[in-house]
């Protein structure tokens, strides 16, 4: 019985467009769990990342390894948990013909697995499965969903499962759609006859550490998080000075590695509109520099930059805008050197204003020199040095 199940869940995935479902058993994951350590050891992954779920300032820095534990152990989601259904779901889309004419200097670049929310619409679908095992069992057995990566190691799941195998950028690369993949899985207590890993390798090829314009990859499979530009992008954070010339037109996420990637080269855009949080890839940047939290929430509706902070998405504007090289981006940025709230906005929009030059920025980088916060006044004094 379980057998056919197994392969009649598989007929419903591909039915409702997950590109592979496949299946592996819910044990734990301890070599994964020893590499994040290894990874928080040499400063790879920040701290922060597993401190305790909502940090005192005294345990800020204290490494939750509970926590590390919990998300490489599936039965830490669910007790009896005997199988894993692991599934993908392709994202490179093509843009709408409203969003073709989009493109220029003034516009930022958002990375193709966030020009909609595809975590959305994997977890709608997940719950589609849930339901049709709940009917096919008579609700015998629990199981549950999980779509994003904040809960349980996706990828090493994915592996195990046979989905795809690691790239050297430390994603996972299927088949049928390359790394272009969102991943999401359920957790059941139904013993399902589970799939073999794939026996596939990057070979020789290095391109994706060669092309990371950071070098946040440092060794085939080790991503530096602290370096990487879609880790950075998605927090409130200073961005490296030596990181922001290289930081180009990206308003979120990076996707340079899965560019240059030849197991992708072949792979062809989808022809939908995706249902939730679509955005398109093109997003005006100006705007943003001045966007409430009302407007901001409303313009990212339904997408997952909704959810990160307003300052980050304002401070990679910046940046995108400096990168530019667009004298339509100097006055804006000049308000924002005068008006904004944040230090951190403020603080790189000097970088901005001293890679565009000109009389007026240098003007209003003189004239903000009375900033009173320390970093930003830093900040000023260096973009100066650029004049
Ligand atoms: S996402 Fe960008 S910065 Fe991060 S490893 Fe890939 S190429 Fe490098
Ligand atoms: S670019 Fe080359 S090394 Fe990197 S993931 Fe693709 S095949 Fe592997």
């Amino acid at each position: 019985m379980s057998r056919s199940l197994a392969s009649r869940i598989k007929e419903l995935g591909e039915e409702i467009g997950l590109e592979v479902v496949k299946i592996t058993y819910a044990g734990a994951f301890p070599e994964t769990e020893e590499q994040i350590i290894q990874s928080i050891e040499k400063g790879y992954i920040p701290k922060e990342d597993y401190c305790p779920f909502k940090p005192t300032p005294s345990d800020a820095k204290q490494l939750n390894l509970n926590k590390i534990s919990k998300r490489c152990n599936p039965q830490s989601i669910l007790k009896r948990a005997k199988s894993i259904i692991s599934v993908a779901q392709g994202y490179l889309i093509e843009e709408g013909e409203d969003r073709l004419d989009k493109k220029g200097p003034l516009f930022g670049n958002i990375a193709p697995y966030a020009v909609a929310n595809f975590y959305y619409e994997v977890k709608l679908k997940l719950k589609k499965i849930i339901d049709f095992i709940d009917r096919e069992t008579n609700f015998k057995y629990s199981s549950k969903n999980k779509s994003c990566y904040v809960s349980l190691v996706e990828k090493p799941i994915a592996e195990r499962a046979g989905v795809g195998w690691y790239g050297k950028h430390g994603i996972i690369i299927t088949e049928k759609y390359g790394s272009w993949v969102v991943l999401g899985e359920i957790i059941t207590e139904l013993e399902l006859e589970i799939d073999n890993p794939v026996p596939k390798d990057c070979g020789e090829c290095r391109r994706c550490i060669d092309s990371c314009p950071t070098r946040a990859i440092v060794a085939p499979y080790i991503l530096d998080r602290t370096r990487c530009l879609q880790y950075i992008s998605e927090r409130p954070i200073k961005v490296p000075v030596d990181f922001r010339d290289k930081w180009g037109d990206r308003l979120y996420g990076c996707a340079t590695c899965q560019e240059v990637c030849p197991r992708n080269g072949q792979i062809k855009f989808k022809k939908y509109r995706p249902p939730y949080g679509y955005i398109g890839s093109q997003v005006p940047l100006v705007p943003l520099l001045t966007i409430t939290e009302a407007e901001f929430q409303n313009y990212f509706a339904g997408n997952q930059i909704a959810m990160r902070s307003r300052e980050a998405i304002k401070r990679n504007a910046v940046l995108a805008l400096g990168n530019s090289g667009d004298p339509e981006a100097v006055r804006p940025l000049i308000k924002v050197l005068q008006e904004d709230d944040s230090p951190l906005v403020r603080g790189h929009t000097a970088w901005a204003l001293g890679k565009m030059g000109g009389k007026k920025a240098r003007f209003a980088l003189e004239k903000a020199l009375k900033e009173e916060d320390q970093e930003v006044k830093e900040e000023i004094a260096t973009a100066l040095r650029r004049f």
